[in-house]
């Protein structure tokens, strides 16, 4: 765990001086906050994480710096059209098991599934990037209190 948070924040700092985004502390400790989480945090969690550090910040502040690390490919979001918006630090190939009760997104390795290819014909001029599959289920807590 320690070692991928390293290796999280040197992403974070190699790639900020390559867009000329300035690493401030403000920056590093709410890139950390994400850095560190494995649970998709909203963008209102992440914030509470770093108020613990930086008790003046604001949420705009937060959102701002989100959006500016999303821009820079540092950050992306689990599925745009959900309701809430989750954020992933993972920048790996992954796909993500949803439990259908608390929400919760855990990481799942891209070698977990079958590589996702398509098969049949896509709508013109559509452009695939990547495939991300969501196994939805239940997470062991929610299924063992059912
Ligand atoms: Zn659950
Ligand atoms: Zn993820």
């Amino acid at each position: 765990m320690q070692e991928t948070l390293a290796r999280r924040m040197e992403t974070f700092r190699r790639e900020c001086v390559e867009r000329g985004l300035a690493v401030t502390h403000q920056r590093a400790v709410i890139y950390e906050a994400l850095a560190r989480s494995h649970d998709h945090p909203t963008p209102e969690a992440v914030y509470e994480t770093v108020r613990e550090k930086i008790p003046s910040i604001s949420l705009a502040t937060v959102y701002k710096n989100i959006r500016a690390f999303e821009e820079a490919g540092l950050l992306r979001q689990v599925t745009p059209l959900h309701e809430s918006v989750r954020l992933d630090a993972n920048l790996s190939d992954h796909h993500h098991l949803v439990c259908l009760r608390c929400k919760s997104v855990t990481d799942l390795p891209a070698d977990s599934i079958e590589p996702v290819r398509v098969k049949g014909r896509l709508p013109t001029r559509f452009r695939v990037e990547r495939f991300n599959v969501e196994v939805l289920g239940l997470c062991a807590r929610c299924a063992s209190s059912q």
